[in-house]
């Protein structure tokens, strides 16, 4: 910051400013010389001193250069904005394909999430919407995954970095798709209000969720495999994304096996005596209510059916007690939604 002058104000005015200067948190040589009392100044160049040291408190509390920051972009954005622009054109077709992609997939995610809520399925229609929904997403899913890893287009996106990133993105929407179309499907065929089968559908949809998830780290790992091959510094580059990729696995193959092992063993509970339901006060104490097909947890509490299989797609414990159930603990995945988030590496 330049503070300099070359007439400074005068003894009296030159304590305040030097004063001023000193609250702004620790001046720089040049702030003390500007502020020497035997550099008389006018009253503009007085106000320039006070706002120079206000900029230099600004700066310094955040620790960053503001002014520099403003000019660097001031000085760049153009170029950045030509080079974004060659970017776009010279990856059109990947970038609107994964627009394509994204814009299917909330779709699909809509009419799974609404599916799957829907408490009546009147003359089969949620059922049809399902299929029609799991169809679609295959037929979308299956064509854009074969356009995508031909020959000549995985060859050409292996030339630099950013190509590389955008083909695993688009592969990755590709895969999310038709894992879309399967959870579509399986909420269609396991269509039914019971809690028994609704719990059964919200175990199975978690177990294809966690199972496509794997699936899905296989094709990253195929792709950057093939590009840092090919690059010069590959080799410790490439152990050290194994030993990620591995460590990454291991987590996903933990979380698929809770998921198959919740699905084995769906049920939590035994059905009561009408005695310990009688014992228990005749009531659920979700809903408040006679309990309905009671079922009673190993901590001995009672609950409707329905009630504990809906507690249980959050949470894996006693809603009285909180004891643990013994259930697996896995992220539940049962309204049939697939993130929106692409795997990257
Ligand atoms: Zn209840
Ligand atoms: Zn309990």
């Amino acid at each position: 910051m330049d503070a300099s002058s070359d007439s400074g104000p005068g003894p009296d005015q030159a304590r305040q400013v030097s004063v001023l200067v000193h609250r702004a948190d620790g001046p720089g040589e040049e702030q003390r010389e500007a502020a020497a009392p035997d550099d008389p100044a006018p009253d503009d160049q007085e106000q320039g001193l006070v706002e120079s040291a206000e900029r230099h408190r600004l700066t310094t509390s955040i620790g960053l250069d503001l002014e520099g920051v403003s000019v660097f972009l001031e000085l760049n954005a153009p170029y950045l904005g030509i080079m974004i622009f060659l970017f776009v054109c010279s990856h059109i077709l990947l970038l609107l394909g994964f627009s394509a992609l994204t814009a299917a997939l909330r779709r699909l995610n809509r009419v799974a999430r609404d599916g799957i809520a829907a408490r009546s399925d009147r003359d089969g229609r949620t059922t049809r919407r399902l299929l029609l929904a799991a169809a679609a997403a295959a037929l979308t899913g299956l064509p854009a995954l074969a356009l995508l890893l031909q020959p000549r287009s995985v060859e050409s996106a292996m030339r630099g970095f950013w190509s590389c990133l955008l083909l695993v993105v688009c592969v990755d929407s590709a895969l999310r798709v038709l894992l879309s179309s399967c959870k579509l499907g399986l909420a269609a065929m396991l269509r039914s209000e019971a809690p028994k089968a609704r719990r059964r559908r919200s175990a199975a949809l978690t177990f294809v969720e966690h199972a496509g998830a794997l699936a899905r780290s296989g094709a990253p790992l195929a792709l950057w495999l093939r590009y840092l091959w090919a690059s010069p510094s590959g080799t410790p580059v490439i152990a050290s994304y194994l030993l990620l990729k591995t460590l990454e696995g291991r987590t996903r193959v933990r979380a698929l096996a809770a998921a198959a092992r919740q699905l084995l063993h769906s049920e939590h509970g035994s059905a009561p005596t009408p005695e310990e339901v009688a014992e228990a006060g005749s009531l659920c104490p979700i809903c408040q209510e006679a309990p309905t097909a009671p079922t009673k947890l190993a901590c001995g509490h009672i609950f409707c059916d329905a009630c504990v299989s809906e507690w249980f797609e959050r949470e894996r414990s006693c809603p009285m007690c909180r004891a643990a159930t013994g259930g697996a603990r896995v992220k539940s995945c049962s309204d049939g939604r697939t993130s929106l988030a692409p795997m990257l590496f």
